[in-house]
């Protein structure tokens, strides 16, 4: 059973802000490294405790978050976007995605570090179902016919993913503690409007991740069904909505594919207004 975990940072226990803790730059950026890796092992451990016999750990971080010398030896690591970008070295012969360190897409209340792409989107919609950077990956694997099974990160997300692919086994690790409704704000301040939140101790948030990616694992062997896909049908229209950020002023753009998620998701933003 071949499973590929999509990692972020800003959806891990501990990562308390984005400029200190998920940026190179940042100066608790290595222990922001090591709060993400040690998740990514936990679910590692849990999956193949579940039955996993091959996995394929995706660094999808912007800057990076997770450091290799850390990780499991048992898994694989990508680093650096292929081209094209999507669906991130995901292709028929996986069982299943999971999810390590996500965060919830922009917009959403008690959410922390709330983004979709960068801090510059208002919204992003297939089909006029909004989604995130969970969405985006979820729609991909649909379209090769692999399931979602586990979705760890802050509890705004555990609910983003389980209205988006029921049956998904769902880990929250911390909660955003203040409202959204902040689309005329620019990039650089959204960046910084959402830095509230409790979260539950690391150590503690292995084990949970830990026994939720074994418990994902054993269904999936058992009744992979129980896995659902959004609901979706071709053709498909990205609709995308941005703020002002820097000199750029807001926008929006459209885009369509006739068939394909894949393909929608590597075409470039159209403007329209
Ligand atoms: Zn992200």
């Amino acid at each position: 059973m071949k499973i590929l975990i999509m990692t972020d940072m800003e959806g891990c226990a501990g990562i308390l802000t984005h400029d200190d803790w998920v940026r190179p730059t940042g100066r608790y950026y290595a222990q922001g490294q090591r709060l993400l890796t040690e998740e990514t092992n936990a679910a590692i451990r849990g999956l193949m405790d579940g039955g996993a016999t091959e996995i394929l750990v995706v660094d999808g971080h912007g800057a990076g978050g997770i450091d290799p010398e850390l990780l499991d030896e048992r898994a694989q690591l990508l680093r650096g976007a292929p081209s094209p970008a999507w669906p991130w070295g995901l292709d028929k012969s996986f069982h299943g995605v999971g999810f390590v360190g996500q965060h919830a897409k922009a917009g959403t209340p008690n959410s922390h570090i709330t983004h979709t792409q960068w801090f510059d989107h208002i919204d992003m919609a297939v089909n006029g179902v909004s989604i995130g950077e969970y969405g985006q990956l979820a729609l991909c694997a649909m379209e090769l016919g692999v399931p979602t099974i586990l979705a760890c990160g802050e509890e705004a997300l555990a609910r983003e993913a389980a209205a988006l692919t029921p049956g998904v086994v769902t880990v929250a690790v911390k909660r955003g503690l203040l409202p959204d409704g902040l689309d005329a704000l620019d990039a650089d301040a959204y960046r910084n409007a959402k830095l509230s939140a409790i979260h539950l101790a690391p150590t503690r948030v292995r084990r949970l991740i830990a026994e939720g990616a074994k418990t994902a694992a054993r269904r999936l062997a058992a009744d992979p069904h129980s896995f659902r896909y959004p609901q979706l049908s071709p053709p498909y229209t990205r609709a995308v909505r941005l703020r002002k950020m820097g000199d750029t002023p807001a926008y929006a753009a459209r885009d369509t594919h006739p068939d394909s998620l894949i393909a929608l998701a590597n075409m470039p933003y159209t403007r329209i207004l």
